[in-house]
């Protein structure tokens, strides 16, 4: 295929041509960049090429870039410029962006498998809690360790995602549920992409429970809890350790009239928000980050038209966590054909977490997004890679496209379609950080 008619044509001369740091030939590429004609959620998608896929192609990376992009024949005559480790071939195989995982809760002490375990020979969910199990579990044994202890733990579970290609992650805080507990979470996460070669986006959510010592009998204290989740959030964005904030919207957790006052503080602190939305019940939270013109409302198994149409008109993603669905034993699927119609960007995410999704594989999430939810591949592989980005508010990430990071992964595949389709093979073949290669593959 000859996509050069298509392409935004960058014409460089001899000693840029010969100046990059690093140069990819004989590709080809899934940009997922409207530049090649990649299109999912526009009218023009008709028109559009699957994957915005370059076949043929070539990269060159600059300070950490990408510089160039063209055909393969136009590097040809300067590849006496380069040394053999500036040259990678790629022989026919595939280069996609970095892999995306946009919703992640990785930062926890301890472990459920006690309660997968009991569940599986008949407790119910209310035997375990009665016993001290479920998320206060979790928030126990967060708040229990020290900081070294939480970051090895959660380590195991990002360098399970870098394996697989991810380069960018979101990380969000909530099993603290006080403010100590709150920052050590969010400092774990700094010092996660400070260590690693990814990039770490971090997420305030200490809306994600009530703690177990606000429970009571006698009188409703959700109120007087999320006083103190606005008290907190000025702090730790202080700190530097807050990039976005977000909230367990639901019956059994906070009302959208509860998330308005922590979305306020968020807006007053220019802080961009985002949601656990319609996951169990339709009580709205997608409107309410639609107002707040969130980044992302995630879950949405139970999202209205209505909602969608917000969402749409605010240009806000739609995560999509198909491994929660599946370790719930769900069977109400998100409207994914509601989603489509109104041109809502869909993202995949592991939503890994200890509770209802222990799931550190994105490319299984890419799957189960297909399997279960009846997605195209075209989709879940936009939805960790370009729409995961828009979904953490990175606009140099998720594409291949001059300009943008030069996050790229190589790929032992005869097609993209390939990641999404095989379960439990890992057809990594090398990946590359803004313009370095990581070594921990
Ligand atoms: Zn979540």
């Amino acid at each position: 295929m000859d996509d050069s008619n298509n392409t935004t044509e960058i014409t460089l001369d001899d000693a840029s041509m010969a100046s990059f740091d690093h140069i990819f030939i004989n590709a080809n590429l899934a940009t997922f960049s409207a530049q090649y004609s990649f299109g999912m959620y526009t009218d023009e998608h008709a028109n559009s090429i699957p994957y915005g896929q370059l076949n043929n192609a070539a990269i060159g990376i600059k300070n950490g870039s990408i510089a160039w992009i063209g055909e393969h024949n136009q590097i040809t005559a300067h590849l006496t410029h380069y040394q053999d480790h500036q040259i990678t071939d790629v022989d026919g195989k595939w280069i996609t962006p970095g892999l995306i995982d946009c919703h992640t809760h990785i930062v926890y002490g301890g472990n459920r498998s006690n309660e997968f375990e009991a569940r599986l020979q008949g407790a119910s969910y209310q035997d375990i809690a009665a016993q001290g199990g479920g998320i206060v579990s979790t928030v126990t044994a967060t708040r229990a360790a020290d900081i070294e202890s939480l970051f090895a733990q959660s380590e195991k579970r990002l360098i399970a995602l870098m394996k697989e290609g991810v380069t960018s992650i979101e990380i969000k805080s909530g099993y603290g549920l006080d403010l100590d507990t709150e920052r050590k979470m969010l400092t774990v996460a700094r010092q996660l992409g400070d260590k690693h070669n990814i990039h770490v986006s971090t997420t305030y959510l200490a809306a994600h429970a009530l703690p177990p010592e606000y429970k009571s009998h006698v009188q409703d204290r959700t109120d007087e809890y999320i006083e103190q989740v606005c008290e907190w959030l000025p702090i730790l964005h202080s700190e530097g350790l807050v990039d976005a904030v977000d909230g367990f919207c639901e019956n059994i957790a906070f009302s959208s009239d509860q998330i308005r006052r922590v979305f306020e503080v968020a807006r007053s602190l220019n802080l961009p928000v985002k949601l656990h939305s319609e996951q169990l019940s339709d009580i709205g939270g997608s409107a309410l980050v639609a107002e707040y013109k969130g980044l992302s409302s995630d879950h949405l198994e139970h999202v209205s038209e209505y909602d969608i149409k917000k969402m749409a008109a605010s240009n806000t993603v739609a995560v999509l966590l198909p491994g929660a669905f599946y370790t719930l034993r769900d069977t109400k699927l998100p409207p994914i054909e509601a989603l489509r119609r109104h041109q809502v960007p869909m993202a995949i995410s592991t939503d890994c977490n200890p509770g209802t999704s222990p799931l550190t594989s994105l490319l299984l999430a890419m799957n189960m997004g297909c399997t279960l939810f009846y997605l195209t591949t075209e989709e879940v592989l936009a939805g960790s890679t370009v729409y995961a980005a828009q979904a953490l508010g990175l606009s140099n990430k998720g594409k291949i496209e001059v300009g943008c990071d030069a996050d790229l992964v190589l790929w032992d595949i005869a097609r993209p379609a390939d990641l999404a389709y095989q379960m439990g093979l890992n057809p990594i073949n090398g990946i590359m950080v803004q313009g370095k290669w990581r070594e921990t593959v």
